[in-house]
């Protein structure tokens, strides 16, 4: 069975009428019908508009000459689309030769054109074509698995918010920013109130679900572009917010604490009888004699200390007040 040319574009350029018309009933014969041009500038025009598979180039064209049409070609090629060149010679000259693969062909012809070559070099070049094609086409694939498996590495797979390892690459990034801004940078730490108690009551599965909810309230708080939420670990949740001070920061975390008190999810062993949040806050300006990880540490002994102090509350740290 002949392999079928369906789909196959192929411009041949040659100026030669008698030469020309050989060609189209050969290539005719391969069921392939070709566009044709008898000049280079002509041939780099319907390259522009057609984008061909393969161009069957005559190497003397009485205008600009076969080796600088397909220099222009090569230029103005994108990656993804590759072009088939072969080169009609009727120059025996192996120097020739090498110049028509130097400037970007690919095989060539010797004139007289034989049909039974031009239709193997025809057929080698269709399938060359296609394998660029699914090179293409996996590749396409294979950037779209790379932004999904970024999106994956980056996200936390129960709530959806970003991860622990988000927090430590964005968030050093955010003190930096704030640190050539000379702006304050404020963390909040997140910790649902007797967490394991709920867990016990209602089991985990129940867990996970008022966790994704709380996750949901976090990631929507804080809403510029430079603000990060993030799940810190377990129950915990870590804001990073830049140019903030602490009461910018504790505004947030109040408001956070009443959403997630509103989302009214019963739970039998905190004060108010549904589930909620304790928070603390610090904020600082950065500078090199400063240490992000301080920060954190503040935030959370002020997180420790609106724990002692009954919960469903912000506790307010200061930047070094770590114990
Ligand atoms: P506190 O108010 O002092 O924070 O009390 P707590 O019970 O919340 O604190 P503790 O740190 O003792 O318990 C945290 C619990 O969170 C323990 C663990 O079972 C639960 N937990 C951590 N990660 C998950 C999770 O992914 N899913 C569920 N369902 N539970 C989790
Ligand atoms: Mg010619
Ligand atoms: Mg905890
Ligand atoms: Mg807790």
């Amino acid at each position: 069975m002949e392999k079928s040319s369906d789909g196959l574009k192929v411009l041949v350029v040659e100026d030669s009428k008698v030469t020309m018309k050989v060609l189209c009933n050969y290539l005719g014969r391969m069921g392939i019908t070709p566009l044709a041009s008898e000049t280079g500038a002509e041939a780099i025009d319907i390259y522009h508009r057609e984008q061909p598979d393969i161009i069957l180039l005559d190497a003397q064209l009485p205008d600009i000459d076969g080796f600088d049409v397909a220099l222009k070609i090569r230029a103005l090629e994108k990656a993804a689309d590759w072009t088939a060149i072969i080169f009609l010679t009727s120059m025996s000259k192996d120097e020739d030769l090498a110049r028509g693969i130097e400037v970007g062909g690919d095989d060539y012809l010797m004139k007289p054109i034989s049909e039974v070559v031009l239709k193997a070099k025809v057929r080698a070049m269709q399938r060359l074509v296609e394998m660029q094609r699914s090179l293409v086409r996996v590749t396409q694939q294979l950037n779209a698995a790379n932004v999904k498996l970024r999106h994956l590495s980056a996200t936390d797979g129960l709530t959806g918010i970003a991860n622990r390892r988000m927090y430590d690459e964005l968030a050093i990034r955010e003190w930096r920013r704030c640190e050539r801004m000379g702006k304050p940078l404020a963390l909040v730490m997140v910790d649902v109130d007797h967490f394991k108690l709920f867990n016990d009551k209602y089991g985990h599965q129940a867990g996970d679900e008022c966790l994704k909810k709380v996750a949901d309230q976090v990631g929507k708080v804080a809403p510029r572009a430079t603000d990060l939420a993030a799940r810190y670990g377990g129950e915990e949740f870590v804001l990073v917010l830049g140019e903030t001070d602490t009461d910018g920061a504790k505004w947030i975390a109040n408001r956070l604490r009443q959403q997630v008190s509103e989302l009214n999810i019963p739970h039998y062993a905190t004060d108010s009888r549904h589930v909620t949040i304790s928070c603390g806050v610090a904020s600082v300006v950065p500078d090199e004699k400063l240490a992000l990880d301080t920060l954190l540490k503040s935030a959370d002994h002020a997180l420790y200390r609106a724990k002692k102090a009954g919960r469903d509350q912000v506790g307010a740290g200061v930047y070094g007040a770590v114990g």
